[in-house]
């Protein structure tokens, strides 16, 4: 049975540069983060990636005079929301997420716009199944490892984490994966009503957030200071303190009104 919701493989395939025939055992799962830039949730910001993955454009041309064929930047798989999206089967080498540790690991893109953004539970919830499910099949430790040698780490590893990662200056995924992602793989206390309240608010849920603000504004929770139909920046980092404010002091009735 696959794991996978979806493939964009049909498309992928089409351009030879993207992959390579696997010719060495899968001893773990190297994670990256998609940071497009833009602020997206993690289903707008996975649709991108796949765009990405699926484009002719994502093809850089190497230097294949020293040896060096074109390649794109591309994963084995992306991850948002509920989804998990094969880009590269595991018998090929997905030419290149970090180079080499492609050549042992299968990676995953999971959907982030940007460092520091809150990933959505349901996308950790995905990576979660993924990585059992995986790790269940090659028979790798689901333990994350800092590696001193990309060619024979066995584990997890974040790009952060890899020697080539680290040479350039990598920081994806990142603690807004880590620390929900192993808690959850290590089935640790599931988050309290006020940490889920913190996490729907933040920039990973934006639509979640406003909802929020509206709500306890309605309730009498928040003062309307005649921000809550203005959808700019500045307006959303005013909404998203006026509720983590009210979570700290109150939390409660934050927890009543926030679902
Ligand atoms: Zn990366």
């Amino acid at each position: 049975m696959t794991i996978y919701t979806d493939t964009v493989w049909p498309q992928v395939r089409a351009h030879s540069w993207k992959y390579r025939p696997r010719t060495r055992d899968i001893t773990g799962i190297l994670w990256h983060c998609t940071r497009g830039g833009q602020w997206y949730d993690g289903d707008t910001e996975l649709g991108a990636y796949m765009n990405w993955c699926k484009s002719p454009n994502n093809r850089n041309p190497g230097a294949p005079s020293m040896g060096i064929e074109p390649y794109a930047g591309i994963a084995s798989a992306g991850i948002g929301p509920g989804r998990i999206i094969e880009c590269v089967p595991d018998g090929y080498l997905p030419a290149w997420s970090s180079w080499p540790s492609d050549e042992t690991k299968i990676s995953v893109e999971v959907a982030q716009s940007n460092p520091g953004q809150p990933i959505e539970a349901a996308t950790i919830a995905s990576c979660v199944e993924y990585a059992r499910a995986m790790a269940a099949r090659y028979g790798f430790p689901l333990e994350r490892v800092m590696p001193v040698n990309d060619w024979t780490w066995v584990g997890m590893a974040g790009h952060e984490d890899t020697v080539q990662g680290r040479a350039s200056g990598k920081t994806d995924p990142g603690p807004e994966f880590w620390v929900p992602f192993l808690a959850a793989l290590n089935q640790e206390e599931p988050l309290t009503n006020n940490e889920r309240t913190l996490t729907a608010v933040a920039w990973g849920d934006y639509e979640r957030m406003k909802a929020s603000y509206n709500a306890l504004v309605k309730a009498g929770l928040i003062p309307d200071e005649g921000i809550g139909t203005v959808d700019d920046l500045n307006s959303a980092v005013v909404k998203r303190g006026r509720i983590m404010e009210l979570v700290a002091t109150n939390p409660d009735k934050a927890a009543e009104v926030i679902k």
